[in-house]
């Protein structure tokens, strides 16, 4: 399994002034290609704190890093300044970066951008780096190695954020996961309380440790108790993956009827 993390940096994230939905996007994304975020982090816009957050995860060794916000041209944006210091590596002007920045404005009528110190903070890379280019915004993207990480870090603003992570970030995961076939189940019950069914539930699971079967109570109409099932079944072999979706859908219904309920609605999609 690929291991991928996430670190979110930004005060407005931990004091409920922006919902975190870079997360809730990139997390959406990875699951659709048959893969998924394993941790978020989310710290404050502080060096120490960036830092700190960057060492554990690479010490976890994970396959990519997506670090998000805090590269813009202002003093509170500080992301690549603690990566470069955890990792203990120099920060210098990236002749690259600069073309980034300077076809950037080139683009919008400015032929000869002057380079502000906020302009050339944003082309100030750890060394070792490469920028990635940010056809939304102004700031560039990067991408670095930090022992079996690739870690890639991207502005905060979303849209910005999308475009990198569809053009350099997803293209690179995608290809260490491979093609990954997924099929997703939904079945709606109707008439057994999720108490009852837990049982049933966890014998499924059991059986089918490679598979997510997921219960979602959604309370109850008229004194009849009603439950959504999701199951998601993913792997390389297609007739594997459909074969399985099937059993476990059968053998769910199997075990539903045994407990008195009834199965209405089942939604399937590849
Ligand atoms: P900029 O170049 O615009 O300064 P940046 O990379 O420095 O970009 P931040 O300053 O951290 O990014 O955030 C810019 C904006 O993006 C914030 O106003 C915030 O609303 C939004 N943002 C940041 N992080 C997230 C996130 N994880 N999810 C959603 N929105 C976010
Ligand atoms: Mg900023």
């Amino acid at each position: 399994m690929v291991r991928v993390e996430m670190l979110a940096v930004g005060k407005e994230l931990l004091i409920g002034k922006t919902m975190n939905s870079n997360a809730f996007w990139i997390g959406r994304r990875l699951a659709k290609m048959g893969s998924m975020i394993k941790e978020i982090t989310t710290v404050d816009d502080d060096l120490d704190e960036i830092g700190a957050a960057l060492l554990a995860i690479t010490r976890r060794t994970p396959d990519f890093l997506v670090v998000v916000g805090g590269l813009g041209p202002t003093p509170d944006d500080m992301t690549l300044k603690g990566v470069a210091r955890a990792l203990r590596l120099r920060l210098a002007p990236s002749e690259e970066a600069l073309r980034l920045i300077r076809a950037h404005y080139a683009a919008r009528g400015m032929a000869e951008p002057e380079m502000t110190p906020p302009r050339k903070k944003m082309a100030t890379l750890p060394a070792g780096s490469a920028p990635l280019k940010n056809e939304a915004g102004t700031a560039p993207g990067v991408r670095l190695v930090a022992g079996r990480t690739v870690i890639f870090c991207l502005p905060g603003v979303p849209v910005e954020m999308r475009w990198i992570f569809r053009r350099s970030v997803e293209p690179e995961i995608r290809g260490k996961v491979g093609v990954i076939y997924r099929r997703n189940v939904t079945m709606r019950l109707l008439g057994v309380p999720e108490s009852a069914l837990a049982p049933a539930l966890a014998t499924e699971v059991k059986r089918h440790p490679g598979a997510y079967i997921k219960s979602h109570p959604r309370g109850a109409a008229e004194g009849v108790s009603r439950i959504l099932i999701d199951v998601v079944v993913a792997g390389a072999d297609r007739d594997k993956v459909d074969q399985e979706g099937e059993t476990i859908m059968l053998e769910l219904k199997a075990a539903v009827a045994a407990l008195g309920g009834t199965v209405g609605a089942v939604e399937s999609s590849a």
